[in-house]
Order: structure tokens, then sequence, then C-alpha cells
């Protein structure tokens, strides 16, 4: 039981004491008045004089003071009950059976020193009463053996007394344990509502709080004809916080921003922490939409405060959007919806803005949006699969490995092209496990096709920048390898330029790891980046992928001959083999045997194919 219940019941129960003693003395009244005994007027009078005495217990009382209520209450009745004593029998009044009762309450209310007070103050009265009708200084009916009796009496009420208060402390204290225990229980239940309801880092209310919000929020709208506004917030590049600064300052400065929105924002108005980096606003009664654009406005200038972490000054912007309440519907997962595609509206124009959801402007942004959300189910409901392109030694003409390439079954859509769920799911942060599965699966796959063959086929990966930046590209590496037994020179991993240039010291060192395992490394689509010479020659990468613009080109524009001419001399120079990608007739390769590219890919032999397929195509070649 909390404090102040316990105080309530406390006073409930002193009060209720207090009525019936009031009772008592009235019915007592009454009864001498209507009995007419020889003592009745001064009883009467001592009874009139005991209630008025007792009534500032009730004001005591209910204001809350407990204690002092409690003592002049015991202490009034244990005067009247001895006044009565002296006054007319003694020891054999029956005012005498008041003691224990005075005891019993006094222990029952817990006051220790009251109770020992008025316990000895009894014993010493009734000693004291017996002793004087014993020495005959005052005479009350039947006394002949007062003080004896004054022992026996003191006697007894001690024992009554002392068991009392035994019996009391023990219930005393399995109060206290269940009350303490109780407090607990109290504490865990808060503990769990607060973790079922809000987000453990940021300590705001999450998705299911807000649900409950907007429903308040709605019926406040429709009585008040205000709009409520849900806006969908999204950190801009906070992976790079995280990939970069490491996760601990990421979680320092997600407190931080929903600090500063909790801030910004009024009372009434609720923040959550939907997932990662998003955040999620419900604010009420606004009238127009520059009240809303306004808040927003607000928002992103709070998120943009820079922030002091360990040291370190980040800041960082975000994209908000709004969705509003009746204007673009009134069931809340549809707003979220809405607001979460004005958000991507806002990320595709250039991010760290704020954008109402506009339903001309929806169409292009919900195909995405729908995309995305079936991009999430892709991975676990299995709709991926691994298309395989062989690969040719232009000389022999034979095959020396085959280049993975993603597929996506869309289960309504059919097959997507990777050129346009890749992005997607490199924007999303997908793509990082998508592109472990891809090396499991791929080298499972080449494994299985190694069985039995004359000479070994390798397979090449495309590595996403992702994998580096978000995953452990070595380790990724390795569990595949081991998984599938497969040997390290049978892979090849296909870099772009973008990843040599921003995640070197990562790359360096995985390189380095891999290559001792007896990986290959090949650089994809060169010509179309940076094609930095100083990079190629850091990274020693053993083979260089001559872009298909230029392949498909070779014959009709000279530029692209001399960019592949180029390529081909620097590649000869730095000891590194080239493959041309997108090679599609004859002369085109035979042009490229010419000018010195040994190695190709491209529909001239094969489009990429499914597993079994390329399967049946080694069954056919001499390396069977
Ligand atoms: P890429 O790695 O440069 O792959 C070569 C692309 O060229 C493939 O397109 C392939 O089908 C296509 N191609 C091959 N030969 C020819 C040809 O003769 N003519 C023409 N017109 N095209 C040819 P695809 O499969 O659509 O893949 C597109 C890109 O998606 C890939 O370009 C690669 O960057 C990416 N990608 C595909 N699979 C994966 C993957 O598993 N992981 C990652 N990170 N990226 C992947
Ligand atoms: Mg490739
Ligand atoms: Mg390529």
């Amino acid at each position: 039981m909390a404090t102040e219940q316990l105080k309530e019941h406390r006073k409930y129960r002193l009060l209720q004491v207090f009525y019936l003693t009031e009772a008592v003395l009235v019915i007592e009244l009454f009864h001498r008045l209507i009995a007419k005994g020889e003592a009745a007027i001064p009883l009467a009078i001592a009874i009139l004089f005991t209630m008025l005495v007792l009534s500032p217990v009730y004001f005591l009382a209910t204001r809350l003071r407990l204690e002092l209520a409690t003592q002049w209450f015991l202490i009034a009745l244990t005067l009247f009950v001895s006044a009565l004593l002296w006054s007319f029998n003694g020891l054999t009044d029956e005012a005498l059976f008041g003691y224990p009762c005075i005891l019993v309450f006094s222990a029952l209310m817990g006051l220790r020193r009251t109770f020992v007070a008025l316990m000895v103050f009894m014993i010493l009265n009734i000693l004291l009463l017996g002793l004087a009708n014993d020495l005959q200084w005052l005479q009350h009916p039947s006394t002949t053996t007062s003080l004896n009796s004054g022992i026996l009496f003191c006697i007894i009420l001690a024992l009554l007394g002392v068991s009392i208060w035994l019996q009391l402390g023990d219930l005393n204290q399995l109060l206290q344990a269940l009350q303490s225990e109780n407090n607990r229980v109290m504490q865990s239940q808060q503990q769990i509502e607060q973790l079922i309801n809000h987000d453990a880092l940021t300590h705001l209310p999450n998705r299911i709080v807000a649900r409950q919000r907007f429903a308040e929020a709605c019926r406040n709208a429709s009585v008040s004809k205000r709009m409520v506004a849900v806006m969908f917030i999204d950190l801009d590049n906070f992976k790079h916080v995280n990939d970069s600064l490491g996760h601990h300052i990421g979680d320092a400065l997600l407190m931080a921003i929903a600090k500063q929105l909790q801030l910004n924002l009024r009372s009434r108005d609720t923040v959550c922490r939907i997932s990662g980096d998003e955040f999620l606003v419900l604010a009420e009664g606004f009238q127009t939409q520059l009240e809303v654009k306004q808040l927003a406005e607000k928002l992103l200038e709070a998120v943009a405060a820079p922030v002091q972490i360990a040291n370190t000054e980040i800041s960082s912007t975000c994209s908000i959007g709004i969705a509003l309440c009746p204007h673009d519907g009134d069931n809340f997962d549809t707003l979220c919806q809405k607001a979460d595609m004005a958000m991507y509206q806002v990320k595709d124009s250039g991010r760290n803005s704020c954008s109402f959801f506009d339903i001309a402007l929806s169409k292009q942004t919900e195909q995405t949006f729908n995309l995305l959300n079936d991009l999430k189910k892709a991975l676990p409901e299995q709709q991926f699969e691994l298309y395989y392109q062989p690969q040719y030694d232009l000389q022999t003409g034979q095959i020396f490995g085959a280049e993975a390439l993603l597929r996506w079954h869309h289960p309504t859509r059919g097959m997507i092209s990777p050129a346009v769920f890749i992005p997607l799911a490199e924007q999303s942060g997908m793509m990082a496990d998508i592109g472990f599965w891809v090396l499991q699966q791929a080298c499972h796959d080449c494994a299985l096709w190694n069985q039995g063959l004359k000479w070994p086929i390798r397979v090449a990966v495309n590595v996403s920048q992702s994998q580096l930046s978000r995953r452990h590209l070595e380790l990724d590496v390795q569990t595949a390898l081991q998984e599938s037994e497969l040997s390290g020179d049978l892979l090849e991993l296909e870099l772009t330029e973008t990843m040599l240039v921003e995640n070197a010291g990562l790359l360096q060192r995985a390189i380095k790891v891999l290559k001792a395992k007896g990986v290959h490394f090949s650089l994809d689509d060169f010509g179309t980046g940076y094609s930095n010479l100083a990079y190629l020659q850091d990274f020693e990468l053993g083979l260089l992928k001559i872009d298909q613009s230029f392949t498909q080109k070779l014959l009709t524009d000279d530029r692209s001959k001399a960019v592949v001419r180029a390529i081909i001399q620097l590649a000869a120079s730095l000891e590194l083999q080239c493959i041309a990608e997108g090679i599609e007739n004859e002369q085109t390769l035979v042009l490229l045997t010419r000018l010195g590219c040994f190695k190709g890919q491209g529909y001239y032999w094969a489009k990429p194919e499914p597993l079994s397929e390329f399967q049946a195509r080694l069954n056919g070649n001499p390396c069977r």
C-alpha cells in the first residue's frame, strides 16, 4: 500500500473508533439518565464533558494529523476511565474494562511510546487506587482486597497489553512485508508497461501509444473542427553517423534528437520513436496548413541544431512528411503511410525539408514505396534467385567462370531487374543482408557445379557498398566459404570504384585477409567512375572489368574504342587482367582480342541463366 493510502486507511479506522466511542458515550448518557441512579447527573456531566474533550480528534484526523489525533483520543479516554474509577466504584467499577480496550486500540494504531506510557499510567493508577482503598484514604464499596486485586488487575493488564503488542508487532511486520512486496509488484508492473509502450533507448512512447493518442486527438479534432498533423520524421544519412562514428555515438545522437523534438513540441503533442532513425509526431489543434508547416520547420531547425557528443560536435538533418486528419483521412495506419510517402518525396528532392502528402505527386512515390515494402519480405520469403552468366576465355573459347547476378521474383509483378531494386535495397539498408545471402548462395552453387569438373570454374560475386560498411565483409566471406566448403580461389569479388574511394581503410584490410585465402578481386564497370590510377595501384586487384557501355559501342564509336584500348594498356602496365562485359557479337569479340583483352562475357554466348541451365551448359562443355 502506498503511504498515502495507508494514511487514509488509518484516518478511516481512527474516525470509525471515534464515532463508535462517541455513540457508546451517548448510549451510556441516555442509559444513566433513564436509569436515574444516584450518580446519574454527575456521570452524565462527565460523559458530556468527555464527548466535548474528544471532539478535536475529528478535526485533527480529517486534517491527517493522525498521530496527534490518536494520542489525544487515547489520553482523553484513559483520563475519563480513570476519573470514573476514582469517582465511583474503584477497582470494581465496570469502567475498568475500558483500559484493555484503550490498550488494544493504541497497539492497533502502532504508537509504541503512547502504548507504553498509557500502560504504565494504568498500572500505576490501578495500584494507587488499590493502595488508597487499603490505606482507607478513599472508601469505595466492596474493596476488601483492593491492593491485591489491584496487583492482579495489573498483571492481567500487563499480560494482555504485552501479548496484544507482540501480536500486533507480528501483524505489522507482515503488513510491511506485504506492503513492500506490493510496491515491488507495482514497480515491475510500471516497468513492464514502460517497456511495452516505450522505446528503450530514447524512452519515447512507441507506435502502440501513438495509435491511442491519435484516436484521442481525432476525437478532440472532430469536436473543435481543427486538424491533427501526423509527421513522419526520418534522419538524413544517419547510417553514416553509425558507420563512421560508431553505434554508441549514433545512440547518443538519437537520444539528443528525441529530446530536441520533445522540447519543441507542446505538452499535448506526442513524439514517438517508430524504429531506427524514424520518429512520428502527432500534433493537434491546427486551423491552417501554414501553422503545421511552421511547426515542421521548427522541428527541422531543432534537429539541425549541433549537439556535442563525446567531444565531437555533430549536426544532422531530417526529412519530414506530413499527412493531415481529416484532410488525408482519419485512419491512423493510412495517415502514417501517407506521411511516410510524403517523407520519401522529401528524400527524393534533396532531403532536409518537409512536405505535405500530395495525391498528384504520390503516384510515383507510392509505387516505389510499395516496392520497398515488398522488398522487405523478399529475403525471408525466398523470392530471390541467383542467375549465372558464363565468362569465357576469348582465345580458347572455354568457360572459366560465371558472374552471379541477382534476380527478384516479385509475387505479382514477375521478375524485377536488379537495376531497379538494388538501389532501393541500398537506400533502405537491406542490401547488406541481401548481399550476404548472395555470397552464401553463390558459394554453395559454385561448390555444386564444380563437382566432377576437369578444371575449376569460379564464381564472381558483386559486392555492395553496404556489405563493407554495415557488415564485416571478411567474416561474411569466410563464413560463406566454410559453409559451402568452397576453396577461396574459386571465388572472385567484384568491387566498384566508389567502394575503393569511400571505404579505402576497411577494404584494404578485407582484401589483405581474403587474398591470403586465395580469393580474387576485380573492379567492375571500369571507366564509368573515378578511374583513379592511384587506387588501382594501392589495392592490387587482379582484374579490370571493362564496362559494357564501351564494349557495345566499340565497333561504332571511335572514342569508346580509344577508351577500351587505353584501359587494356593500363591494365597490362599494372599487370592486371582485363575482362570485357557486354560482348554481343563476334566482331566485338575479335576486335577485343586484337586490342589485347582475352576474357569476356555477354549475350554473344549467353544471357544470365538459372543455375540448372548453367549446369546443363557445363555438362556440354569440355570441362566436364
Ligand atoms: P554488373 O555487375 O555490371 O552486371 C552486368 C550486367 O550486364 C548484368 O545486368 C548483365 O545481365 C548485363 N549484361 C551482361 N552481358 C550483357 C550483354 O551482352 N548485353 C547487355 N545489354 N547486358 C549484358 P543485370 O543482371 O541486370 O545486373 C545489373 C547490375 O546489378 C549489375 O551490374 C550489378 O551492378 C548489380 N547486381 C546484380 N546482381 C547483384 C548482386 O548480387 N549484388 C550486387 N551488389 N549487385 C548486383
Ligand atoms: Mg558485376
Ligand atoms: Mg559491370
